[in-house]
């Protein structure tokens, strides 16, 4: 496979705050299609892994190139038109406004250049709202008020706002903590559905949910990879149970 086929190529990406390299020379391939899960100890890096990709943090060196385009001088907006989205840990949804209109505000039409919102609605949000909503298994709470939704059902509308903008690459931190079991059973089948046809990255600490959703782990260890694989075989390098797994 040539580089230019991955959807996602991070190659010698450094960053340092005030001296520290929390991500130090890390290389990384995502694949078109692939859901890659990233694990490793609290302080690996990960969240700013996701930060450097998204463009909420600037690089201090190397690369990010999302469908084979640089990124890494791109403002964040602009990487979000380019098809990446990010799902931070605590949900940023309107909760005064219903989950129909949650959903209404994410559409990229729906936004002015100047940012302002525009309340429209013609057949084609609709229809996008509605597939989104069962996609996401809200289709039948359109109508409620957002702040009142399960905590779980909370992330998962979250979720859908950003499939609102059809990403090509869809980055989560966490997106199962604080769920029930039912919760964390439905957003595996949610997340293994939206990686058909994007890409898919999410940090999660849960070794049996990523055992469930992975196509491959990549394990992180002070801003570097210490190993990357299928989960079977990740599992079992000494490296990772010293570091991680054995704790
Ligand atoms: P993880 O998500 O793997 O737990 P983080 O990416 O949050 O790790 O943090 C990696 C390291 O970088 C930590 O030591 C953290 O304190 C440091 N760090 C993260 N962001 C900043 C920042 N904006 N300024 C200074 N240090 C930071
Ligand atoms: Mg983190």
């Amino acid at each position: 496979m040539s580089n230019t086929d991955f959807a996602l190529a991070v190659e010698d990406l450094t960053v340092s705050f005030d001296g520290f390299k929390a991500i130090d020379n890390l290389t990384l391939y995502v694949d078109k299609d692939e859901l890659r899960v990233i694990i490793g100890p609290n302080g690996a890096g990960k969240t700013t892994l996701l930060d450097l990709i998204c463009g909420r943090t600037q690089a201090s060196g190397g690369s990010i190139k999302f469908k084979n385009e640089e990124m890494t001088k791109l403002p964040e907006y602009a990487r979000v038109r380019k098809g990446i989205g990010r799902k931070f840990q605590t949900p940023s949804i309107y909760e005064n406004l219903s989950v129909f209109q949650n959903l209404e505000v994410s559409f990229p039409r729906g936004r002015s250049v100047f940012g302002a919102l525009f309340f429209r609605c013609d057949d084609e949000v609709r229809e996008r709202i509605e597939s989104v909503a069962r996609e996401i298994g809200l289709a039948d709470h359109l109508p409620s008020q957002a702040g009142l939704l399960s905590h779980g059902q909370k992330q998962w509308l979250e979720i859908g706002m950003l499939l609102m903008q059809e990403p090509q690459l869809l980055m989560l931190d966490e997106p199962i903590a604080g769920m029930s079991p039912r919760e964390r059973e439905l957003t595996a089948d949610l997340l293994r559905r939206i990686s058909r046809n994007r890409s898919v990255i999410v940090i999660e600490h849960d070794m049996d949910f990523v055992a469930q959703i992975a196509h491959k782990v990549t394990v992180m260890h002070q801003g570097k990879i210490l190993a990357e694989g299928p989960m079977e075989k990740v599992q079992r390098d000494p490296k990772v149970i010293d570091v991680y797994l054995g704790h």
